[in-house]
């Protein structure tokens, strides 16, 4: 039986781990093609054989989106795979969490160039072919950090914040063209995030919280996404708060 995005082609950004591979899946699941996206090659081919083993459509590309040469060769690559581009989940992201006091200023270069112009220079590239088609979807993966902050989240928090008031003028901007953009913000998901935090502390106490509820799933991010662009064209669905039951 056909599924909801039978026809449809979308790029995951981020497709090696977590959220990511979750959406690809979701989405080839759903019958769209894909375009797996992420530094680490070895991920990305294990997931496009899960993909094709189902009987889907994978592509692999090897790339740092936070280069901007690199995120329009994803997009190149997928024209060339597929020849158009329906839906761009924009997931790569890193949460390097610490006090802005004494902080190493390179995580916050880091940050902004993968969540926030990562981000950017993909959707840069996509928008083009969308419009050309007259329709497309842009969702971008920000987080409970896009709208609040605590101690520890500044710089991780600036780069989501980013994020939604890009999404913002982008949305505006673009309906006009059909294309639509979608804001997900997870709260605490089970993933490999955390393991890249560098400040110690602040690793060992966010490790010691998530130990005392029961965080999403990635399949739970998965499903909001497939939501989101499985609506008729009329539907915008422009924001999604999700937290796990136990995050206050
Ligand atoms: P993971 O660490 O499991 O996945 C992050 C993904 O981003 C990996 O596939 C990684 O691939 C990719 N990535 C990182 N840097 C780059 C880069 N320079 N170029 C290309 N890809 C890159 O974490 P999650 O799945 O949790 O994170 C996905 C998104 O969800 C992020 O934007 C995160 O901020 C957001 N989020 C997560 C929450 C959580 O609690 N887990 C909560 C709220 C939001 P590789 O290393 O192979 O390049």
């Amino acid at each position: 039986t056909p599924g909801k995005l039978s026809g449809k082609a979308a790029i995951v950004t981020g497709a090696s781990s977590g959220i990511g591979v979750a959406t690809a899946l979701a989405l080839a699941g759903e019958g769209a093609a894909v375009v797996l996206t992420a530094r680490r090659e070895e991920r990305l081919q294990d997931v496009a054989r899960r993909i094709r083993t189902a009987g889907g459509q994978a592509e692999v590309v090897v790339a740092d989106v936070a280069k901007e040469a690199q995120a329009q060769e994803i997009v190149q690559r997928a024209m060339d795979a597929f020849g158009r581009i329906d839906i761009l989940v924009n997931n790569a992201g890193l949460m390097l969490l610490g006090p802005v006091v004494g902080a190493d200023t390179t995580d916050w270069q880091r940050m902004i160039d993968v969540n926030l112009l990562g981000l950017m220079y993909a959707t840069h590239a996509a928008l083009p072919h969308m419009q050309r088609q007259g329709e497309g979807h842009i969702v971008n993966i920000s987080s409970v950090s896009g709208r609040g902050a605590s101690p520890t989240s500044a710089g991780y928090s600036a780069s989501k914040w980013a994020v939604g008031g890009f999404s913002e003028g982008l949305r505006q901007e673009v309906r006009l063209h059909g294309i639509r953009v979608t804001v997900i913000e997870p709260g605490v998901v089970a993933t490999e995030l955390t393991d890249h935090i560098t400040h110690q502390a602040t690793k060992s106490s966010y490790e010691e919280r998530i130990k005392t509820m029961t965080p999403l799933e990635a399949e739970d991010i998965a499903a909001a996404v497939t939501y989101a662009v499985t609506q008729p064209k009329r539907v915008n669905v422009n924001q999604l708060l999700i937290r796990p039951l136990d995050q206050g």
